[in-house]
């Protein structure tokens, strides 16, 4: 099916949806402002799009307040919301040609990887919090003899999932699955750059049987629609996607309001740490190269620092080489594509200054290291690995996001854990070895929310997903996001 579609033609016909969707609508924005939306595969203009300030933001807001209060979705039976949310999740499949090329288009991600990745686990992710919700229970705690007590779980009222572009309609996902299944209402505010996907969810939850005002969507800026709907007295709490900086911002925000609770998936600098008894350097390469060049680097949890024993550097690093040019960049629109475009002219800027700077601190570029496909007019970098970098430098302690890979060499066990900790973050971490216990001890000693062992990038909607220390806190997917949208209530009885 993939192949046979012309993506090109479809890509010419295909309608850009650029206005707010809001209480079951497309609306005009009440700013009249726009910003542009460009296809960084070739840098021209797509369209237009909608840029909501505050006072679009509280028409949103008190939308879906209304709808709350109503009761028409928080008060509506679980099994009732669980037919409607697997419809939600049935339509988005339908409609997968349509999705993946709007996020394509607006991220320059292969349509391959959006067709078979994106769209699908976006609905596979609403199908799980739906079949999931009339299947949790509450519990009864173990109180006096003439007391019955319950501790049941509220949803928090409206929900604001802040999100960012990488993976436009699985980051939706993650937090409209629980958020929405638990009963609340959301105000979804999409990256900039892409919010195609986000408005067409909104179209689609309605035609679903999904009440008007219970998903709204506020395209826009964010240090306008997104700092609205921070400091907003009455949105109860922010699903927040995006890097470290602005999960700070929402935290400020929160406390100059109504102390809405904030759940924060944040930035990464996640370690690859090869130790010395690696037993399997091909299964390591494949992994490591994935790791960093699927989606451009693009990725909060990239595996970006290598932590490599200098006993095998050489070798590794030249089979990590070979496996880099499958993700020589591409045409999105191509099927065959494996490496698409950066996200935006700005975004291929900032990873290029990181590569001068790692030059420029004494790493060795032993691969790319460049702007590529200059002719396309597009944002296109090549796979690129760095040597000799030290973890004290700007590209072994900054988050990239982008294709760029430092290696860092060490000497045995503990100074691989003690580099692999040295950084801000703790999204996740991976250890490759063929000792057992060298294996547990890793696990052990890595302090990220995530460990690979022997694997990269594995998941599952059974597992959580987040971050120690400023890769933030909360967890995403598994029935712990649950947590992060309801409030327990603890009822006493008198007998
Ligand atoms: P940003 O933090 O810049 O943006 C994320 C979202 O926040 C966007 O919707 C953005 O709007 C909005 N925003 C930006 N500035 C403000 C502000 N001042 N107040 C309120 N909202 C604001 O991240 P990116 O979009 O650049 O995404 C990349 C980052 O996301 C990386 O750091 C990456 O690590 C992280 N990330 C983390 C993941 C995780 O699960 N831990 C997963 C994926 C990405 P706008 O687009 O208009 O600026």
């Amino acid at each position: 099916m993939l192949q046979e579609i012309d993506w090109h033609a479809r890509a010419k016909a295909v309608a850009l949806p650029n206005r707010p969707f809001i209480d079951g609508q497309y609306v005009d924005s009440l700013s009249g402002e726009t910003f542009a939306c460009i296809y960084p595969g070739n840098g021209r203009l797509l369209t237009d799009v909608a840029s909501c300030n505050a006072a679009d933001v509280d028409v949103a807001v008190r939308s879906a307040r209304r709808a709350f209060e109503s009761g028409v979705w928080s008060r509506m039976a679980p099994a009732d919301r669980r037919r409607i949310l697997l419809r939600f999740s049935e339509l988005i499949l339908a409609n997968r040609e349509e999705l993946a090329l709007l996020e394509t288009l607006n991220v320059g991600k292969p349509i391959a990887n959006a067709y078979n990745g994106d769209v699908v686990s976006a609905a596979a992710c609403i199908a799980w919090y739906a079949e999931a919700i009339d299947k949790v229970y509450g519990e009864v705690a173990a109180t006096a003899h003439d007391m019955t007590t319950l501790v049941m779980r509220e949803p928090l009222g409206i929900v604001a999932a802040v999100v960012p572009w990488n993976y436009p309609m699985s980051m939706a996902a993650w937090k409209l699955g629980p958020a929405l299944a638990t009963g609340n209402s959301v105000i979804l505010k999409p990256a900039e750059q892409s919010p195609f996907t986000a408005l067409k969810f909104g179209e689609l939850a309605i035609e679903a049987g999904m009440p008007p005002g219970v998903l709204n969507v506020v395209p826009g800026l964010g240090h306008i629609a997104g700092k609205a709907l921070g400091l907003h007295m009455d949105v109860d709490c922010v699903g927040f996607t995006g890097s470290t900086e602005v999960g700070k911002y929402f935290m400020q925000y929160s406390g100059q309001s109504n102390i809405k609770r904030i759940g924060l998936e944040l930035g990464g600098k996640s370690p690859q740490v090869v130790l010395a008894d690696c037993d399997d350097l091909d299964a390591a390469a494949a992994g490591i190269a994935a790791g960093i060049f699927a989606n451009t680097g693009q990725v909060c949890n990239a595996g970006s620092r290598l932590i490599v024993d200098e006993k095998i550097h050489d070798q590794l690093l030249e089979k990590i080489a070979a496996q880099a040019r499958v993700f020589a960049p591409g045409d999105p629109l191509d099927t065959a594509t494996r490496m698409g475009s950066m996200v935006s002219e700005e975004q291929m800027d900032r990873v290029l200054g990181y590569i001068d700077a790692g030059r420029a601190d004494g790493a060795r570029p032993v691969l790319g290291g460049g702007r590529v496909k200059t002719e396309t007019g597009g944002f296109y970098i090549e796979p690129t690995i760095f040597e000799g970098v030290r973890n004290d430098m700007k590209i072994a302690q900054e988050e990239i996001f982008g294709p760029v890979l430092s290696a860092i060499p060490v000497k045995g066990f503990d100074e691989a854990m003690a580099v692999a900790n040295d950084t801000v973050y703790g999204l996740a971490g991976a250890v490759w070895t063929g000792s057992v216990k060298n294996a547990h001890r890793a696990a052990k000693s890595l302090r990220a929310g995530v460990v690979w062992v022997n694997c990269f990038d594995r998941g599952s909607l059974a597992v959580p997903f987040g971050g120690f220390k400023q890769s933030g806190f909360g967890r995403d997917k598994s029935l712990h996001a649950m947590d992060k949208y309801t409030d327990l209530k603890a009822v006493w009885f008198a007998h």
